[in-house]
């Protein structure tokens, strides 16, 4: 990056016949610091339409080592001197890339603001963009959806829009405003058919009392990504609790685990059925199977099983215990866009800003097992 701007410099700083039209070098050795050197450079060139390209490469230079406050202070430099309207529009938009950068959220959206134009337009795809990630950095939902509402391509995103008012329903329900958080999740499902939405409304569905609907809206969900049964399944359980139908919902589980047989779906039916049930052994085999084809965890079952000083009955508990502990450990989420890793469920990847990618990486595992067997 550094010999293409000082390429650059020395052909703006030297004229046709060939002697220099700078006094001095930027390059000559002034400090042992080559930082120093750029802010030589900076100071020495003049902006004009010959050397604005230098002064916004550099800029972008320090934003990309880190030095915000010097890129900063370039594009604000930049913006103090007489240029072109055009001109002007993308140094903000660069200048509010640094303050989103530096963490000024605040101040990225009010340089934003100025990006929208006479027509009332906004200037560039690029400025939409950052804009729509500084408010979804402050869960400005509202003000997200109207962006997107306003300037988004139609048509594309609709999985993000759909997710903004996911979000927006979340807050309303959180104020107590359902009405609200209702009419913003009929808007979700007419853009996507994504299981998110059907899991948000399930849950404005609980907060209203309204619990048979709110099992159906669970149960579609899954119906729609039975990946989702990590989310699905505990609020799941809860609200059959709520309504008394552990039966139905046994029934259930065992149709679930034939079509996808994960180790969440088996913990659920093995509370629910208790040990005297005919089927616990055969569920409680399979279970140690799972855990089993780990590591060390059947190491220290093993020897859990051996020591004679442990009653039968504790030793049954501890075993469990250790069996779902290792089940836990072993799961993580897993963005499937760009492999961001992370111990809790995630809706929105802070790595590649995608709504919905990220998945629970056992269930992954389970549900490609099933499409393979679907289609060898
Ligand atoms: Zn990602």
């Amino acid at each position: 990056m550094l010999t293409a701007v000082k390429s650059l410099w020395r052909r703006l700083t030297t004229s046709i016949n060939g002697t220099p039209r700078f006094r001095l070098d930027p390059f000559e050795p002034l400090s042992p610091q080559p930082d120093r050197e750029l802010d030589v450079l900076l100071e020495r060139l003049p902006v004009d339409a010959d050397t604005l390209e230098t002064h916004l490469a550099l800029a972008e230079l320090f934003r990309k080592r880190g030095q915000t406050d010097r890129a900063i202070r370039v594009h604000e430099t930049l913006l103090e001197s007489v240029l072109e309207r055009e001109e002007r529009n993308r140094i903000r938009v660069e200048l509010a890339q640094d303050y989103f950068s530096a963490g000024f959220l605040g101040r990225a959206e009010s340089v934003l603001e100025e990006m929208i134009l006479g027509d009332g337009e906004l200037y560039s795809a690029q400025a939409f963009r950052l804009w729509l990630t500084v408010l979804e950095r402050e869960h400005e939902w509202g003000k997200a959806i109207a962006l997107v509402r306003k300037y988004g391509d139609p048509g594309s995103g609709n999985i993000r829009l759909a997710n903004l008012y996911c979000e927006q329903a979340h807050l309303l329900k959180s104020t107590g405003d359902e009405a609200g958080a209702r009419a913003a999740l009929k808007e979700a499902r007419k853009l996507s058919n994504s299981a998110r939405t059907f899991i948000v409304s399930a849950e404005v569905e609980t907060a209203m009392g309204h619990y048979h609907r709110a099992i159906r809206l669970l149960k579609e969900a899954l119906n729609r990504d039975v990946r989702r049964i990590d989310v699905v399944l505990p609020a799941l359980k809860s609200l059959v609790r709520l309504t008394g139908g552990e039966a139905g919902l046994r029934r259930y589980l065992e149709e679930l685990y034939d079509r996808h047989p994960s180790h969440r779906v088996l913990e659920s039916l093995l509370d629910l059925v208790g040990p005297n049930d005919p089927k616990a052994d055969i569920w409680q085999k399979e279970l140690e199977d799972i855990v089993n084809s780990g590591a060390s965890f059947g190491l220290m079952q093993r020897w859990l099983e051996q020591r004679e000083d442990i009653g039968e009955r504790a030793r049954g508990v501890l075993v469990e215990s250790l069996q779902r502990l290792k089940l836990r450990l072993s799961d993580v989420y897993q963005c499937n866009h760009c492999g961001f890793e992370s111990a809790t469920m995630l809706w929105f990847c802070p790595q590649c800003e995608r709504w919905e990618t990220a998945y629970s990486r056992h269930e992954q595992r389970v549900y490609k097992n099933e499409i393979d067997i679907a289609e060898p």
